[in-house]
């Protein structure tokens, strides 16, 4: 698969049980696919290595970056804005869930959220801010399963999964 952000071709790699592609070669982003995720639980699968060494990519803000395309669905992603301390987006794609994370911003995310408090509020802030999406969404189904999709990524992004059952 090509990277979304600078087309070189990412590499497979093991993030503690999930699967995910790393721009290796390029910029370092990190491509999180929303069916490997989907196999996560609630089990403490462990800090892999590759999720360690990722953690220590720099950090890269390009704020003129032209938005991306899913290497998957080859549609335009959505940008959502996280803010904190430092400010990171986050590249999605609606059609498949997939999304894509600049180099450094993973840190940045699992640095934040500390709590499952601050973790509902950034899901319900990227599905409150969302405007096509709920245009998009009309069925209450689909609106559930799209929050449990945020719910089980940023839980996946927080430094306390990893520490839990430890
Ligand atoms: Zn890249
Ligand atoms: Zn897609």
């Amino acid at each position: 698969m090509k990277c979304p952000a600078c087309q070189k071709v990412m590499t497979e790699q093991d993030f503690g049980g999930v699967k995910v592609d790393v721009c290796k070669d390029g910029c370092k982003g990190i491509w999180f696919d929303w069916l490997e995720l989907r196999k996560l639980d609630e089990k403490n699968e462990g800090l892999g290595n590759a999720l360690k060494e990722a953690l220590n990519y720099p950090r890269v803000n390009d704020e003129n970056r032209s938005r991306i395309k899913c290497p998957k669905c080859n549609i335009p992603m959505h940008t959502h804005k996280y803010e904190s301390s430092k400010e990171v987006n986050v590249d999605e794609c609606y059609k498949c869930a997939g999304f894509f994370l600049d180099s450094g911003e993973l840190k940045v995310i699992r640095d934040a959220f500390m709590s499952e408090e601050e973790c509902e509020a950034y899901t319900s802030k990227l599905l409150a801010g969302i405007p096509e999406w709920q245009e998009a969404q009309k069925d209450l189904d689909k609106q559930k399963a799209r929050a449990d999709a945020i719910r089980r990524y940023t839980r996946f992004l927080r430094i306390s999964y990893y520490l839990k059952g430890k």
